[in-house]
């Protein structure tokens, strides 16, 4: 008999539990991915997740072909091309690991009863968290509503067993399959994915070599080095358990062995797992609240007085605030795909508080430029920024990117790196340069020309958000 293993968000061979179940059965496996961009629902991938969704494929393809295992692609509604290619390999098992997103369960869904009406079975894993979304219960019996509940309830008593190493597999015949060069999924004219291609290697073997280096010297000091932008103390694994070139089971594991055999120091290490778990936390959420990245956790915050403003966004996503350290983010964003947690902390506050702009306005770019923009992490952070999400930060809380660049990037090194027409700026002037314009001549900066002016005034900004979040307060 033949299997076949549906590829989505868990593009590996080793720790994935789908890809086992199908070698298990002893079938011969063939492996199937489906761009889906068609299903009622489901979320088209942004530009930078497509740009890594093309690298990813063709590192799974090559690794399946080492394998003997034809990867097939095809495009659409997955719901109609999973029972058809199916049907045309002769499979009758069908394996996949379980999503968080309720569209994306809709269409499992009727792909699993489809196929089991056509006498197929079918087998769902877990194989993208750590615990199973509806496991984790507070004292209520629900989903625990911080995220220290959360984490508390999750790891008692937990079992999140062995990592899978990588089955021994036994190909099935190749069906037609899509070009993915034809899918073109990279961008060409104009080709804004330059910064990505030399930032990032996506793949499995790139996801495992990259958790190796951090294990090797980012995880001692995480717990302090993971607020500094100017360091290299955070993992940058995120796209990597994005698409599931590594599992989160493989990730902690491997960390917590480095903590066991003493190379780290145990609070690093917790630090690190915590992370993990607000992951966890996210998905979670998004599985009881399946509208995460368009609705108000806190429904105070539907009456929020937002301001609408193309132009204020637009200097926003181009990194042009005159704020340096909101504008080194954004344009790292822009460059690589990626942001620093800080910073992403910083920009994000800026919108909702300085500009008092939507925090959709913001998930919706993120989703767009980042390459692991996450339908979970993106929706669950914004809304914790802005004050509206589970847990989230007290509406007061407005950060200073004056503060914040010259807590967390003391040097400037940072801001150098993605605003060059700063680099020769001192690092007493850096994070406000509008403070000594005439000095900032100096160092070839002419403010208003060479480098925008702030484009609000923090203290003016701060009352005018605080008003406005009073005015939230008091519909409660
Ligand atoms: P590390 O510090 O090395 O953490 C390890 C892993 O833990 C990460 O790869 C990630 O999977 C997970 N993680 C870390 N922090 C968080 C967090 N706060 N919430 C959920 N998971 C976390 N993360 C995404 O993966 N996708 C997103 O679309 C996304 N959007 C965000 C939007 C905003 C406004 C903010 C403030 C944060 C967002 N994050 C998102 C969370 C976090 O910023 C990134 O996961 C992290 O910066 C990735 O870098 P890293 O892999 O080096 O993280």
């Amino acid at each position: 008999g033949t299997a076949v293993i549906w590829f989505r968000d868990d593009l590996r061979l080793a720790d994935n539990p789908a890809l086992a179940a199908a070698a298990a059965s002893g079938r011969r496996v063939l492996a199937l991915y489906v761009l889906d961009e068609d299903s009622p629902g489901v979320r088209a991938l942004g530009g930078a997740a497509l740009w890594w969704l093309a690298g990813s494929l063709r590192a799974l393809k090559a690794e399946l072909g080492q394998h003997g295992v034809p990867l097939v692609l095809r495009r659409g509604e997955a719901g109609r091309i999973v029972p058809d290619v199916a049907r045309a390999a002769g499979a009758d098992l069908v394996a996949f690991n379980w999503r968080a997103g309720k569209a994306e369960q809709a269409v499992d869904e009727a792909v699993a009863r489809h196929l089991s009406a056509a006498g197929v079975t079918v087998e769902r894993t877990l194989g993208h968290l750590l615990h199973a979304p509806g496991s984790v219960r507070g004292t209520g019996g629900g989903l625990p509503r911080t995220f220290s509940s959360f984490m508390r309830a999750a790891v008692k008593g937990r079992d999140i067993g062995r990592t899978l190493p990588v089955p021994r597999l036994n190909g099935a015949a190749p069906l037609p399959c899509d070009d993915l060069e034809e899918w073109a999924l990279e961008p060409t004219q104009p080709d804004w994915a330059g910064g990505l291609r030399t930032t990032w290697h996506p793949g499995e073997a790139a996801a495992r070599a990259r958790l190796e280096a951090f294990l090797a010297d980012g995880l001692a000091g995480y717990g302090e080095g993971r607020d500094r932008p100017d360091q290299t103390h955070v993992s940058r694994l995120s796209p990597y358990l994005r698409f599931g070139e590594i599992s989160p089971r493989q990730v902690l594991l491997a960390a917590l062995a480095a903590g066991d055999a003493g190379t780290v120091p145990a609070k690093d290490v917790q630090k690190f797992e915590a992370e993990l778990y607000w992951r966890e936390f996210s998905h979670h959420l998004l599985f009881a609240v399946p509208d995460l990245a368009r609705r108000n956790l806190q429904a105070s915050f539907d009456a929020f007085p937002w301001r609408e403003c193309p132009g204020d966004l637009k200097k926003w996503q181009k990194g042009r605030t005159g704020y340096p350290i909101v504008d080194a983010g954004m344009r790292q964003l822009w460059q690589t795909g990626w942001m620093h947690n800080r910073v992403r902390m910083i920009v994000a506050s800026f919108l909702c508080k300085h500009l008092l702009l939507p925090w959709q306005d913001g998930e919706l770019w993120f989703w767009d430029t980042l390459v692991d923009a996450d339908l979970a992490n993106n929706a669950a952070s914004w809304q914790w920024v802005a004050g509206s999400g589970a847990d989230a930060a007290p509406y007061f809380r407005i950060f200073n990117p004056v503060l914040q660049g010259e807590k967390f990037d003391p040097e400037g090194t940072y801001v150098r790196t993605y605003v060059p027409e700063l680099k020769d700026v001192p690092a007493r002037l850096i994070h406000q340069p509008w403070s000594a314009p005439l000095e900032l001549t100096r160092y070839g900066v002419r403010l208003g020309r060479d480098y925008p002016e702030p484009m609000v005034e923090h203290g003016a900004a701060r009352d005018r958000a605080l008003r406005a979040f009073e005015h939230t307060r008091k519909d409660l």
